[in-house]
């Protein structure tokens, strides 16, 4: 019976994976997420019901929207494919099975679907537009503090913890709001600091280590040999600017976080 209970999880999976694709699309441009129908962004073709399932369309129209012929890119079909799989990895480690769920397993896992949302959706506008969008940071604040209250109505001796966090928050908060105006650019620092932040709330201190130490290596590693090859070129180039922190923060994450899922060693 377990595998009709992982079916109709990847199916949920591939479903929300659409609604990334859907939001990496139109928050940067300020459009809503929740209402608008969905409508090809070539030919603006309002899309049936047959167009919108997730995986499926893009395999039997193709890879070309129906309407105008024109490609899909590869990317939708990627992320649906990739949330479906990371549902469905994240219920076999937490042991989903039809006789041992419970309300906490469903719940616990729940608070690690909106967080994977945070991850997906913040790490692909960061890798179409480099840019943290704000909207993704509160959103990302909002549920790791829900996230934080929960597990303090679980276990109250962890308030230290939290408290930091909240205070980390705050900090960040203030001083991005106070320094924005004059240094626009000091914004994508203070996304990426907040994405850390929630990052440490869910994914614990030890997976947050492993994902900043990975990805601050191989940034240094591209800087080195970047700066090997340009040596004799004209003009200076900033290549950090250049980096997608956000995404290979994200993507390092995730695999951390499964890593040591699947090895029994994760620990908040
Ligand atoms: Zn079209």
């Amino acid at each position: 019976m377990d595998y009709i209970l992982y079916i109709f999880i990847f199916a949920i999976g591939i479903t929300f994976g659409s609604f990334y694709t859907l939001a990496v699309y139109r928050i940067p441009k300020t459009q809503d997420i929740l209402h608008t129908h969905s409508y090809c962004p070539k030919c603006g073709h309002k899309l049936g019901f047959f167009d919108l399932i997730p995986l499926f369309s893009y395999i039997f129209l193709g890879a070309k929207c129906r309407y105008c012929g024109d490609k899909i890119r590869p990317r939708y079909f990627i992320i649906e494919l990739l949330s479906g799989l990371f549902f469905m990895l994240l219920s076999f480690l937490m042991n989903f099975t039809v006789s041992t769920l419970t309300l906490s397993k469903i719940i616990e896992y729940g608070f690690m679907i909106l967080y994977f949302s945070f991850v997906v959706i913040m790490a692909g506008i960061d890798k179409e537009y480099r840019q943290i969008q704000d909207s993704v940071s509160y959103y990302g604040i909002i549920i790791a503090i829900l996230y934080m209250v929960y597990l303090y109505i679980l276990d109250s001796t962890n308030i230290y913890r939290y408290g930091i966090y909240v205070i980390l928050y705050a900090i960040t908060l203030i001083m991005s709001n106070i320094t924005f105006r004059k240094y626009a650019k000091n914004k994508y620092i203070y996304g990426i600091i907040f994405t850390i932040l929630t990052m440490a709330v869910f994914t614990g201190k030890y997976v947050t280590a492993l994902t900043g130490i990975s990805v601050s290596l191989s940034i240094a590693i591209y800087l080195l040999i970047k700066k090997i090859q340009n040596r004799k070129k004209l003009p200076k180039q900033n290549y950090f600017q250049k980096v997608q922190l956000g995404f290979l923060l994200g993507i390092s994450n995730i695999a951390f976080l499964i890593y040591l899922l699947a090895h029994n060693q994760y620990m908040l």
